[in-house]
Parts: C-alpha cells; sequence; structure tokens
C-alpha cells in the first residue's frame, strides 16, 4: 500500500492551496481529482481581490493564458423590474478566469503528486492513520495516510461517505449555465442579475471571450427547462438577446450550508475545506473562502505532523474567521463591509437616484426575495445569526464553538 502523509481530495482552488501549504513544508502529499484536467467548473471565473492576492502570495503571479476577456470585471449589474439596470462598481480590478485554465495552474503550481480521474470512494479511520479507497482505471486502490483534506466541491462524497449526518436535512439547490455564441446589448464588464420573478434566486448573464453566458439557480426537485426558457425569453425581449448557436453547458449543486450556519470543518483527521466546508459569500462567490481555508488546512496538518499537534483544534480556531465573514456575507448589515474585493469608496447602490426610484425598487426586491427564495429555515436562521451578532458583538458558531 502506498503511504502519503496528506491526502487532498479535489484539485479546486481549496484542495490546490491546501496541497501547497503542504508540500512547502516538504509533507508528501496526494492531490487527487475524480475528473480529467483541466476540468470545466460551473463559475463566472471572477478572481475577487483577497482571491488574488492568495494567488500572488502562496503560488505566484497568474499566467496570461488564464484570462479571459475583457480581463477585468468592473462589477455587478442589478436589473430591477421597475427601474431598470444599476451598475455597482468594485474599487479594484477583478479578474475574469476560465476556470478550467485557473484550478490547473493552481493544482500544478501546488507541487503535489496530482493524479486526475482518481475518485476518492471511501475512508477508514485506523488509529493514528487513514486508509483511503481510490478509484482508478476502474481498479480500487488502498493508501495510508497520517491526514485527509476533503476539498471536493459542495456536494462532498467524503462527506456522504464519512459522516453523512451532516447533510441530514439539508436543502439543496443546483446551478446550471450555458454558452451561446450570439449577440446581446449587455456591458461585458459586468455580471448581471435580473431581480425578475419566475427565473429562480439567481438568474445571471455575462460575456467572456464573445461568448454569451446564461444561468439559473433552482431548488432541486424543480425543473431548469421552464426558468431557463423564461430567462432566454426575457433577455431577448429587454437585451435584443439572439442566439447562433449553443456552445456548452455547466452543472453542479450547491448547499445551504452557510445561511443556515451549518459549517463543517472536519472530524478527527479529517478536515475539509472550501464550498465542502459550507464557506460561500453573497452572489456565489466561494474562490476566496476556498482558497483561505485550504491554506489554514494545510497549516494546521503541517503542525499535526511535525509537531504533534492536534490539527483539527488548530484549524477550527484559524478557520472561524472565515466562517464569520460568510455569516457576514448573508447579514444584511454587515454584507457590504466584508466582501472579498473592496467597495468602500463607491457611492450607495442608488446614489443619484430619485426617491420614487429607490421605493420601487426596494418593492422590486422585496417582492423577488419573497417570490424565490424559499429555502426552509434560511430566513430564520439569517435573522437569528444577525440579530446575535448586532446585540451581542458575535455570532455563535457551533461547528466551532462546541
Ligand atoms: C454558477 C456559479 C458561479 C460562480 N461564480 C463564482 C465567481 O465568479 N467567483 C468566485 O469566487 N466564486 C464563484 N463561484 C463559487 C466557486 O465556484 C466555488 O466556491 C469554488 O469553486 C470552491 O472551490 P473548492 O476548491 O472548494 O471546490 P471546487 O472548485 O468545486 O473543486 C472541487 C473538486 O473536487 C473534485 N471532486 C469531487 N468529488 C471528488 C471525488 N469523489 N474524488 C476526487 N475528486 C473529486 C471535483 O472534480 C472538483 O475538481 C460560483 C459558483 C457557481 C455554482
Amino acid at each position: 500500500m502506498e503511504r502519503y502523509d496528506v491526502l487532498v481530495v479535489g484539485s479546486g482552488p481549496g484542495g490546490s492551496a491546501a496541497a501547497r501549504k503542504c508540500r512547502d513544508g516538504g509533507l508528501k502529499t496526494l492531490l487527487i481529482d475524480k475528473q480529467k484536467l483541466p476540468r470545466r467548473k460551473a463559475c463566472s471565473g471572477i478572481i475577487a481581490n483577497k482571491s488574488q492576492n492568495y494567488v500572488l502570495e502562496n503560488f505566484g503571479p497568474i499566467p496570461e493564458s488564464v484570462y479571459g476577456k475583457p480581463f477585468i470585471s468592473r462589477g455587478m449589474a442589478f436589473y430591477f423590474p421597475s427601474v431598470g439596470t444599476i451598475f455597482t462598481d468594485v474599487d479594484c480590478y477583478n479578474l475574469y478566469v476560465w476556470r478550467s485554465k485557473f484550478d490547473h495552474f493552481l493544482a500544478q503550481a501546488s507541487g503535489a503528486d496530482l493524479e486526475d480521474e482518481t475518485r476518492f470512494v471511501g475512508l477508514k479511520e485506523k488509529g493514528e492513520e487513514i486508509e483511503a479507497t481510490l478509484e482508478r482505471n476502474k481498479t480500487l486502490i488502498q493508501v495510508a495516510v497520517k491526514y485527509l483534506i476533503g476539498a471536493d466541491g459542495a456536494n462532498s462524497h467524503v462527506i456522504r461517505s464519512f459522516a453523512p449526518e451532516v447533510y441530514e436535512g439539508l436543502p439543496w439547490a443546483s446551478a446550471i449555465q450555458k454558452y451561446y455564441e450570439g449577440k446581446i446589448d449587455a456591458d461585458d464588464r459586468y455580471l448581471y442579475w435580473f431581480l425578475v420573478r419566475g427565473m429562480g434566486p439567481f438568474p445571471w448573464l455575462n460575456l467572456k471571450d464573445d461568448q454569451i453566458i446564461i444561468g439559473c439557480a433552482y431548488p432541486v426537485g424543480e425543473k431548469f427547462g421552464p426558468k431557463l426558457e423564461s430567462l432566454i425569453e426575457f433577455l431577448k425581449k429587454n437585451f435584443g438577446l439572439t442566439i447562433k448557436s449553443e456552445l456548452a453547458t455547466e452543472g453542479c449543486m450547491a448547499n445551504t450550508m452557510t445561511p443556515l450556519n451549518r459549517f463543517f470543518p472536519g472530524r478527527g483527521r479529517v478536515l475539509m475545506v472550501g464550498d465542502a466546508m459550507g464557506l460561500m459569500h453573497q452572489g456565489g462567490e466561494g474562490i476566496s473562502c476556498a482558497l483561505a481555508s485550504g491554506g489554514f488546512a494545510g497549516e494546521a496538518v503541517l503542525q499535526g505532523i511535525r509537531q504533534g499537534a492536534d490539527a483539527l483544534s488548530l484549524y477550527k480556531k484559524s478557520v472561524r474567521p472565515e466562517m464569520e465573514t460568510s455569516l457576514d456575507q448573508f447579514n444584511p448589515l454587515r454584507m457590504r463591509s466584508t466582501v472579498a474585493s473592496d467597495t468602500s469608496r463607491q457611492p450607495g447602490m442608488f446614489h443619484g437616484r430619485g426617491f420614487g426610484d429607490k421605493m420601487k425598487a426596494l418593492r422590486d426586491a422585496l417582492v423577488f426575495v419573497k417570490s424565490e427564495f424559499q429555502i426552509e429555515g434560511m430566513t430564520r436562521s439569517v435573522l437569528k445569526n444577525s440579530a446575535r451578532r448586532l446585540l451581542l458583538g458575535g455570532y455563535h458558531i457551533p461547528a466551532a464553538d462546541k
């Protein structure tokens, strides 16, 4: 049986950041991905300021070949049915990348032993060791490791096989995005979010390398077809969309661990990071917290192995601020000041608009939220967390505090 110090499952930003820290510390590290690399990932590919800083500091400059045009995303464009599109800018450069290339760059630059088309199947805890079962070319392989870092995304097989209770009763959403060749009257420097009923909680549009990217999110169990059709009809009518051909489709599942304050940093010698541990920011931004948590997990494992420290306790402590920021991102009072790209010098969203427009936009937003955000327990959880932060000065995070 092959032996490693650490097995990292999943070569997205979280897994690569973890692998890099382990390798920098001299640990024998295996980084696996079930897909053939480079792989696509349903994502807008907007690299927030915090993510850029992390990559520059830990991996070096992002190669130019990774970028999509127009290179820089200026911010978000919110569409309100009664007032039209409102553009909101960030104070920095948000880079536009193709996730296939960006993630592959990180995985290779991690320096770990990288194996693609290698799927994590399950694990057995054996004293101070973990015996992990992997599948490659339809063959099962066993590896023995001291620690396992689970970075396998929002629908984590590490969690499903090792701690299935984490997902008990958890509501799920799906996201789908399609790439088209065609024409549309929209500004390619912005990610559009349409606050229009009947198209799910997050109907979006962006453009990259002249490809029109249209997507929507929806609760698992609902059909995406009618929502996507409505969105396309809406864009034809309001943004002059014409489609010449369909180029690609991407989809994935999204958990609701952040708004429900149900993070899972791990158990025993298994540490979870990124989407898999439940970190997410507003609008679905998740690369910044995947990188940060991956780095913290790698550092904790290093101390666990080198100094005999309790890696999970160290990790819970270091990653707690990332959980707090994620909760902030669902807290209306904290959201704006904690985004991963600075917006502090920008005027308010409705700056320069009359009182009438502000009231109409507010009404549109309330109607939209009431109609599209029906995740069980979410409103209660968000209100509870926000009230606690306001009145007691901090969040209670069961995953870190118990
Ligand atoms: C539609 C959409 C748009 C988004 N846009 C943005 C954006 O513009 N900017 C941003 O910052 N964030 C965005 N996000 C969020 C971002 O994509 C995630 O937060 C980020 O990818 C999380 O990184 P991760 O490393 O935790 O997981 P992932 O990037 O999901 O990586 C997980 C990896 O694990 C692998 N894997 C899964 N199961 C196994 C297994 N059993 N064995 C081996 N490998 C396995 C997968 O193949 C995958 O490569 C978006 C998300 C969605 C859904």
